[in-house]
């Protein structure tokens, strides 16, 4: 089919199905409706043949060229968000999926994710290894031909409603800590995983504690080869940082300066010169932002694995995001926390500390930018050739 005939086809789609979600973040804390309409359009998608545009044909995808998926994005960008919730399952998974895992693991589980008939999680952070990942402290043991594993994650985000999750976890603690890594794909209803919400400070419940208690995973559930979970571990999040960084659409987005001029004219204060200048400055940073994005995207699209670069889009985001909430403050003063739509506005202004930390804090995408994409010097690191079980770190600080 031709770009064109594609782009007509992508619209009628959208126009007939991308109505929008029906609940807001706010009235839906364990994020359960949102996902449930997510899957649903997904679903839809999936059966008009417009997901996993770029995926193999014989994996559920379309087989088709990064054209029509740039097509699909731009033609998406202009409809409200519909795949709100999926992001960690089709952004990370997905591609870690079908880049690292084996044809039987791509037969039996690609088409599910690209349909969103399964939603994954991802389980990297513990309570003793968040920045410092690589200092996980759950354990997987070989026993016959099954993993079985011990520990415990922390922010999982979704695990409550995922089907399986991708995890890291330590398989070989006589090596330096990030030599001994393995990487699976987890039944999260497996007999021994637990799911314990966590409450946020905006109300919401939509990221949990995973307890692993004797979790027996099969061999062939081990995604990449055994001890190299590591170098799997930062792809995915040089994915995920593209994903948060770019947003998932494919358009130039100026969304949040949007709601600001709204609100201040709603408010009387447009005309204040040091606001207007204020709204200025977000709506070009949100501008470039979205340019960059784009940036990443297309080197994305033309098969390139996203690099540290993508550090680079994530930090901004999260900037544009402190700025947003300052500014919103500013602007709905009292309004942004009580009195009529304070639930929707306080809820904007509490979700942003999130940005600044999710898929790695701005400390840590400083460092990337700073010693990967500008060749500064690496921070020291003493602890590199260590085997893992000699080392006061992680769990193992307070043992
Ligand atoms: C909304 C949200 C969703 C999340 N979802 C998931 C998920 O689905 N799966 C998952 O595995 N994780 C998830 N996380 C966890 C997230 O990846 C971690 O919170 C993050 O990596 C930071 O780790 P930490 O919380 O342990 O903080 P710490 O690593 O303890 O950091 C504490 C402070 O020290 C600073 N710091 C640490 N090391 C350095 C350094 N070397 N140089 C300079 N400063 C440093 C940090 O910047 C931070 O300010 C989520 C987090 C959030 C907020």
């Amino acid at each position: 089919m031709d770009l064109e005939t594609f782009r007509r086809r992508c619209t009628d789609f959208l126009t007939a199905h991308a109505t929008g979600i029906t609940v807001t973040s706010a009235e839906d804390p364990r994020g359960e409706t949102i996902l449930n309409e997510s899957k649903a359009f997904q679903a839809k998608v999936a059966e008009a043949g417009l997901a996993g545009l770029t995926y193999p044909v014989e994996f559920g995808g379309q087989g088709l060229s990064h054209d029509y998926e740039r097509i699909w994005k731009e033609e998406a960008s202009r409809f409200p968000v519909m795949n709100a919730n999926l992001g960690i399952s089709q952004g990370m998974c997905l591609p870690m999926l079908n880049e690292y895992g084996t044809d039987e693991q791509r037969a039996l589980y690609q088409a599910k994710l690209i349909s969103a008939d399964e939603v994954w999680c991802q389980m990297f952070s513990e309570p003793g290894a968040g920045s410092d990942v690589a200092s996980l402290g759950t354990s997987a043991v070989l026993d016959g031909d099954e993993w079985i594993v011990n520990g415990q994650k922390v922010w999982t985000t979704l695990a409550h409603v995922c089907d399986r999750g991708i995890l890291i976890a330590r398989t070989n603690p006589d090596a330096p800590k990030h030599r001994g890594i393995s990487m699976f794909i987890v039944d999260m209803n497996a007999p021994g995983v637990e799911v314990r919400p966590i409450h946020q400070i905006d109300g919401g419940m939509r990221f949990n504690e995973v307890f692993f208690t004797d979790v027996r995973i099969a061999a062939d559930h081990q995604v990449g080869p055994l001890n190299e979970g590591w170098r799997l571990a930062t792809a995915m999040l040089m994915y995920e940082r593209v994903a948060i960084g770019t947003s998932q659409l494919g358009a130039v987005l100026h969304d949040r300066a949007d709601r600001l001029i709204h609100e201040a004219r709603k408010r009387g204060l447009i005309d204040d010169p040091v606001l207007r200048q204020e709204l200025m400055k977000m709506y070009s940073a949100e501008v470039c932002h979205s340019v960059g994005g784009l940036r990443s995207r297309a080197a994305l699209q033309s098969g390139k694995t996203p690099g540290p670069a993508g550090s680079l889009g994530k930090l901004i985001g999260s900037t544009i995001a402190e700025h947003y909430r300052d500014l919103l403050a500013q602007v709905c003063g009292m309004s942004a926390v009580a009195g009529p739509g304070s639930p929707a506005l306080s809820n904007q202004v509490l979700s942003t500390f999130a940005s600044g930390i999710a898929g790695g804090t701005n400390e840590i995408q400083r460092n990337i930018i700073g010693e990967r994409v500008l060749g500064l010097p690496r921070e020291p690191s003493v602890d590199k050739d260590v085997p893992f079980r000699e080392l006061k770190a992680g769990t193992q600080a307070t043992g």
